[in-house]
């Protein structure tokens, strides 16, 4: 199957009707995030960033935050989420660890965002030429064992290497972006494990989608 149509199968995003009362009387719905971090996306590719963090917005943010979206990323240094979308302060809220993957402690997260801030859109973000895919394609192929808790890291991957190897034929480069697409899913299938994220998917306020950032740059929203 082509990787374009892996995508778009794989998409997992309910966007219709997902309304939040946030942003004083201004309703903020996960398509309305979804925009301003491709708005954000293109501002950066064309290298006109300008995130606000101002000293006044600092100020308006000392009672509370209102995050428009949870981005769920790898802990690389070529990938801040607030650069690549253009976000300033209080726009995201920001989970990160290497291979974009999640433990009990980022669910919860994940669940704190949503349950206590109406976060209405949470992004799984992997990216291209990602260290900690590739560390776990090679304990699995090269033997290539980590030590200490990089182990750890890499065992949270093997499942999606394992269930791409069954049915792979092409390069290990090919190879490495199959795993680090299938590892976005199978993160997107651990949130919806959560029972608060998949009450919030149920009740069509939360969105959840994966996307992968190119190191030229780029986002591409799985489904897009
Ligand atoms: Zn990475």
């Amino acid at each position: 199957m082509k990787r374009r149509h892996c995508l778009v199968l794989l998409m997992i995003a309910i966007m219709a009707a997902a309304t939040l009362p946030v942003h004083g009387e201004q309703p903020l719905t996960a398509g309305m995030s979804l925009a301003w971090l491709m708005e954000g996306n293109s501002r950066y590719l064309q290298g006109l960033n300008n995130p606000d963090l101002s000293p006044e917005r600092r100020e308006s943010l000392a009672v509370a935050q209102h995050p428009f979206a949870v981005i769920v990323g790898c802990s690389d240094s070529r990938i801040p989420p607030e650069h690549i979308f253009d976000q300033g302060l209080g726009d995201l809220f920001v989970i990160r660890l290497a291979g974009n993957v999640v433990d009990t402690l980022a669910l919860g997260s994940v669940e704190y965002a949503i349950a206590e801030l109406g976060v209405p859109l949470v992004v799984v973000l992997g990216h291209e030429g990602c260290g900690a895919v590739k560390a776990s394609v090679r304990s699995l192929l090269d033997e290539a064992e980590a030590g200490g808790h990089i182990a750890d890291l890499l065992d949270l991957i093997k499942p999606s290497a394992e269930s791409v190897l069954q049915s792979f034929a092409g390069t290990r480069a090919e190879l490495y972006e199959r795993v680090a697409d299938a590892n976005i899913t199978a993160v997107i299938g651990q949130l919806l494990q959560s029972e608060i994220i998949q009450q919030g998917a149920e009740e069509g306020v939360l969105s959840i989608v994966g996307a992968k950032y190119s190191l030229g740059g780029e986002v591409t929203f799985f489904g897009e």
